[in-house]
């Protein structure tokens, strides 16, 4: 009988090798085997403890000085989520991207994860929609600094270059995507020609509509997610199984089939 994960992982690997310029679209689902909890999902947050804030943008623009405070005292609201991620290492499947990165077969990745794990993995090519955990952001400008090496004299901290507010440079609710990244994403889906999709539930716009566009436009999905999504219906291959477990195998396959 043939394993239907193999043959998935055969013909994401040829759709893989074939294509010219191959994005990785990120979700939480991909940092789920790093012991990170998702928002959606069985296990999820929202699913836990229900839906968040939608004003959290809202409430830091009117009073940025409380924010600060709490952000220094450790008291948001996500405390079992802010805990999983001081600790948290990449897993297989975060190696992997970096694998095919490194063999020029996968060109970029699109991530909605604050985890900073692609980095931890060895990637370079890398937007990230949803700001990274480890940065502060100015909110006027978009100049981008590590969370210790900034200086916090006052608060809120302000931009050196443009006097702007500087925050987290994770993106609250509310907060609209840092123009520079999704300039980048636009590009990229632009030149896509396979997508792989990755522990994204696929419902948080912008980058929802991503693959739509690459789909749109002739190229391929390829779908790598241990639960059904909308995007199933659209993906040219599903692999049916944890990041962590299918992703190594594809960039195994891959590297064969370059090599032979
Ligand atoms: P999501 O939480 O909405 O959905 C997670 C998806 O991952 C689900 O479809 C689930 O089936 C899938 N999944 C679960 N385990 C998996 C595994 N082992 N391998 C592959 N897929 C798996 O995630 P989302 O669509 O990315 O949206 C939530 C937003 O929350 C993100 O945009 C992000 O900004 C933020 N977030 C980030 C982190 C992080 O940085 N690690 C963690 C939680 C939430
Ligand atoms: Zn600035």
């Amino acid at each position: 009988m043939t394993d239907d994960l193999e043959q998935a992982i055969d013909e994401a690997a040829h759709l893989i090798v074939r294509a010219r310029h191959v994005v990785a679209l990120v979700g939480a689902g991909l940092s789920a085997e790093s012991g990170v909890p998702t928002f959606r999902g069985p296990e999820g947050l929202w699913t836990k403890h229900g839906e968040p804030d939608l004003r959290d943008y809202e409430r830091f623009a009117q009073d940025p000085k409380t924010w600060w405070e709490q952000r220094i005292e450790r008291a948001g609201r996500y405390g079992e989520l802010v805990r999983a991620l001081e600790t948290a290492q990449p897993n297989a499947g975060h190696y992997a991207l970096r694998d095919l990165e490194g063999t020029g077969q996968l060109q970029h990745i699109i991530t909605q994860n604050i985890d900073n794990l692609h980095q931890a993995a060895g990637s370079l090519a890398i937007t990230e929609i949803h700001g990274n955990r480890t940065k502060l952001r100015c909110i006027n400008c978009n100049r981008r600094w590590p969370l210790d090496g900034f200086p916090i004299e006052e608060l809120p901290p302000h931009c050196p270059d443009c006097g702007g507010i500087v925050k987290g440079d994770t993106v609250m609710f509310g907060e609209p995507i840092p123009h520079d990244a999704l300039e980048e994403c636009v590009n990229q889906t632009r030149m896509c020609d396979c997508m792989l999709l990755v522990g994204t539930s696929a419902v948080v716009y912008p980058a929802a509509g991503f693959p739509v566009d690459v789909k749109t436009s002739g190229g391929t999905l390829i779908e790598c997610n241990p639960n059904e999504t909308p995007l199933t219906e659209i993906s040219d291959v599903v692999l049916r199984a944890p990041a962590g477990a299918a992703l190594p195998r594809v960039a195994g396959r891959v590297r064969e089939m370059s090599v032979g």
